[in-house]
């Protein structure tokens, strides 16, 4: 397999054509954004910690019966997945209250809700990924109903999954931002990435911040947090 032309550079990654018309290669990037874009910065390791913790969770993901994009890990920083026509939903699981969840409805961060929620942005960067219902993206015609049932399906399967095997490594999954995509047989695929950069993490016994959270906040230790969790994942290296 060949890599060919950048086709698209985003905040974090470059995406690559490749010799094959469904495949692509996704390169990861140290660069950060967050505030809507206004807050830019690097962290230094970011994108070989983002590269290669997405493809170890996509794989356990596959085998719990989460279709996802995966295919190879060519390098600490590039992968190839299968090509997808991206759904423009942001899809965010939450098991605890943080971030904007805390903001919009005036409450701490910390509540450990009863049972997971889900929520949609539509990923529309002019109109800086405004909430949306899942009415209102099938009437923009951004998925339909059954697409999104089984969005909705998959994600919280992917919560399942995950929730236990971060519990497992001393680690509370507070929320996460899940992206998907259609192959071109029209099959829902997990796609994009999970990392520190789409999760927050936060330590099991302090509650210490493991994510780009840290980035977001002026916290410091953001390179810290993120080889921190290459360790809980892969142990130490
Ligand atoms: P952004 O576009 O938000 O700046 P990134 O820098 O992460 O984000 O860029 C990666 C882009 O590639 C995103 O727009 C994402 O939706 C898209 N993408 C992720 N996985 C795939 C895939 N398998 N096929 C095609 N596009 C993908
Ligand atoms: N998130 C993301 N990309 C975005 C927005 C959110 O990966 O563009 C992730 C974020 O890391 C967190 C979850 O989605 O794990 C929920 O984020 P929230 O809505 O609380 O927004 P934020 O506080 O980050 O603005």
């Amino acid at each position: 397999m060949e890599k060919r032309e950048q086709i698209y550079e985003g905040k974090a990654k470059k995406v690559f054509a490749t010799d094959d018309a469904e495949l692509v290669i996704v390169s990861y990037k140290d660069d950060a954004t967050a505030l809507d874009g206004l807050k830019k910065g690097t962290i230094a390791g970011k994108g070989a910690v983002n590269n290669r913790m997405s493809n170890f969770l996509m794989q356990i993901l596959e085998k719990e019966g989460v279709p996802t994009h995966f295919v190879k890990e060519l390098s600490d920083r590039e992968t190839v997945v299968k090509k997808v026509s991206i759904v423009p939903l942001e899809v965010i699981i939450r098991n605890i209250s943080a971030g904007s969840f805390a903001k919009r409805y005036g409450v701490e961060e910390g509540i450990v809700f009863d049972a997971p929620t889900i929520e949609f942005s539509y990923k529309n960067d002019e109109l800086h990924d405004p909430l949306i219902n899942s009415y209102h993206a099938v009437a923009l015609k951004l998925a339909t109903s059954a697409e999104i049932d089984r969005i909705k399906e998959m994600a919280f399967k992917v919560n399942s999954v995950l929730r236990e095997y971060f519990l497992r490594l001393g680690v509370k999954l507070v929320d996460f931002k899940l992206e998907f995509g259609r192959l071109p047989d029209g099959t829902i695929v997990l796609a994009d990435e999970i990392s520190p950069d789409t999760c927050r993490f936060w330590d099991s016994k302090t509650n210490e911040k493991l994510d780009k959270d840290r980035f977001r906040r002026d916290m410091g230790g953001v390179e810290d947090a993120y080889r921190e969790m290459m360790k809980r994942v892969f142990g130490s290296c």
